[in-house]
């Protein structure tokens, strides 16, 4: 498995700045062949100690890295040995993806079953029955509340839930 393709790719390199955050982007765009102590890490890019473990932890809790624990016999320190596992990042990606269209398609169906008002001075938007308890007026500057169409940002949805399900191979 090739680590260096697939950090070439601008889709895992934002996952992975998503994750890490700027912080922590020179460690996880990095990943070393074979185990390394975070140690070694923080020397070898010149980072902090600090900002490593946090790094490695987030790999770690995303299942993009591994550890053993090794004791040192003379010293009695324990080791933490590292091990990148960006062959996950592909299934990881998948999965984010799902996640997505599934909050999408949920919130396509909420605007097509609400009908929404709208406070023009201050863009608030409220549902129906919200609109109705307030008598149609807005409770932050008392203007009238107007009817608003929403078919723009279902269309928007729409595509990009399209988009998603063509990167998914997902047949509507
Ligand atoms: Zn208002």
């Amino acid at each position: 498995m090739a680590f260096e393709e697939l950090l070439e790719d601008p889709v895992i390199q934002k996952y992975l700045n998503v994750l890490v955050g700027p912080k922590g982007m020179p460690v996880a765009a990095a990943p070393p062949d074979g185990e390394v102590t975070d140690e070694e890490l923080a020397e070898r890019l010149g980072l902090e100690l600090n900002d490593v473990r946090r790094a490695l932890f987030i790999l770690y809790e995303n299942d993009l890295a591994s550890y053993r624990r090794v004791r040192d016999e003379d010293s009695g320190w324990l080791t933490y040995l590292w091990t990148f596992e960006y062959e996950h990042i592909p299934g990881n990606l998948h999965e984010e993806m799902e996640r997505l269209l599934q909050a999408l398609e949920q919130r396509r169906q909420y605007e097509r079953d609400n009908e929404f008002y709208l406070c023009g001075n201050c863009s608030i938007r409220f549902e129906f029955d919200e609109a109705m308890d307030l008598g149609f007026q807005c409770p932050e500057c008392g203007g009238e509340l107007e009817a608003m169409g929403n078919e723009e940002l279902i269309e928007a949805i729409d595509e990009r839930i399209d988009e998603l399900r063509d990167e998914l191979g997902i047949v509507a």
